[in-house]
């Protein structure tokens, strides 16, 4: 018989875990495996709190394994290393994201982009290569092959900068792939959450002319006076969509729920670029006029490789980009997913992990 989450590995760990579909957290008593050879031990600082540790805590998209325990924005600090671990010591600061493992062997490890394996492991709600769940960031510590873990770069602040170790990655990665910083180019971001506010922070750093395309008027002065925006567009307001339709190169859609292209589509110029990166439950519906007649190209994005994560810490440090974020206790975090699932969080919490986790 399988052995319980608590006895299945040595080390004692501690967290947050949701049982069921209802997506309620509380605390939860665990393992971790043994600090392998390659693997760092991290305690756990803070984490953030991402609509898609919402999708699966609710089971939205049918493939939970409950107990889940989410968090895949973590940083923390060393506190063990196994002995082939050559790029961290104990006391280092360090993320963790999306993923802790993959094949290495296929042509997109090969090629750094171990987010796209065909047995890569997410953080959690995952099986491990020894056939156990992973358990992600609402907790004490975690284990981690080394190839998995980031440097933190020194001068970004470690509650801040966690969104980036998903949020940012998720935005930074098809702005490079697709070809979305050209200065002077006008970049639309569909939905200011977690991940459009950083999108805003990106396009900026790349020089582009960024406006918001919003359901919520209540954040259009903190787009523009607090995080940089150069409009604001209200997408239920048909004559001032009417006015910006075709004025846009680019469009970040980070929609987390079943909204219609078309509008978004015709923000676009010719050869203007729509990329999707939320995940609703269900398809979204793609309108073919106007990506034909307009010789418009649509396309996703998962989070980013090992490499690329790297790259856009350290060029968030070397720009000064960081998320804005409500600093939570873990005790607050079923208030925190419910503000989330009603687009109501300025604009990502982060959980005080260390500071509030106590048993
Ligand atoms: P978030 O903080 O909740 O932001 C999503 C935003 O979408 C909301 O703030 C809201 O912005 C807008 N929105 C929500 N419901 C809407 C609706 N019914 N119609 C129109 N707009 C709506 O979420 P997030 O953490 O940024 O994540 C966004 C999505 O990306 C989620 O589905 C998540 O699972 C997914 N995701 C994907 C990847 C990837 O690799 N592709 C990585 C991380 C997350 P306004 O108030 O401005 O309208
Ligand atoms: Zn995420």
């Amino acid at each position: 018989m399988a052995k319980s989450p608590e006895e299945e590995h040595p080390q004692k760990a501690f967290g947050w875990a949701a049982r069921d579909s209802s997506g309620v957290l509380s605390p939860f008593h665990f393992s971790r495996r043994e600090n392998g050879e390659e693997d760092v031990t991290i305690k756990i600082l803070y984490c953030g709190v991402c609509h898609s540790d919402l999708h699966i805590v609710k089971n939205d998209w049918g493939f939970t394994r409950f107990p889940v325990v989410p968090g895949h924005e973590i940083v923390g600090v060393v506190t063990k290393t196994g002995k082939n671990v050559k790029k961290f010591k104990v006391g280092d600061r360090v993320g963790v994201g999306v993923l802790v493992g993959s094949c290495k062997k296929c042509d997109s490890c090969q090629q750094d982009l171990e987010n796209y394996c065909p047995q890569v492991i997410f953080t959690y709600n995952s099986l491990y290569h020894d056939g156990t769940i992973t358990y992600g960031g609402y907790s004490d510590a975690v284990v981690v092959e080394e190839r998995y873990v980031l440097r933190f770069p020194d001068n970004l602040p470690p509650d801040a900068g966690a969104p980036l170790l998903c949020a940012g990655i998720t935005v930074y990665s098809p702005m490079k792939y697709y070809g979305m910083t050209e200065p002077g180019k006008h970049l639309g971001v569909a939905g200011l959450g977690g991940l459009g506010h950083v999108a805003v922070k990106f396009g900026k750093a790349f020089g582009l002319r960024v406006t918001v395309i919003s359901t919520s008027p209540k954040k259009e002065d903190e787009a523009i006076n607090r995080l940089g925006a150069d409009a604001f567009l209200v997408s239920s307001d048909p004559a001032k969509m009417k006015v910006a339709m075709g004025t846009m190169d680019y469009i970040i859609d980070t929609v987390s729920a079943v909204h219609a292209l078309a509008p978004l589509l015709g923000l676009l110029k010719l050869n203007g670029k729509l990329v999707t990166l939320g995940l609703p439950d269900k398809p979204l519906e793609l309108p073919i006029f106007p990506l034909v007649l307009g010789r418009k190209l649509v396309g996703g994005s998962d989070v980013g490789g090992m490499k690329e994560t790297q790259e856009m810490l350290d060029f968030c440090a070397e720009h000064g980009i960081t998320a804005d974020i409500e600093l939570i206790r873990m005790e607050n975090v079923n208030m925190a997913m419910e503000r989330l699932a009603k687009s109501d969080v300025r604009y990502r919490f982060v959980i005080d992990v260390a500071n509030s986790l106590s048993q």
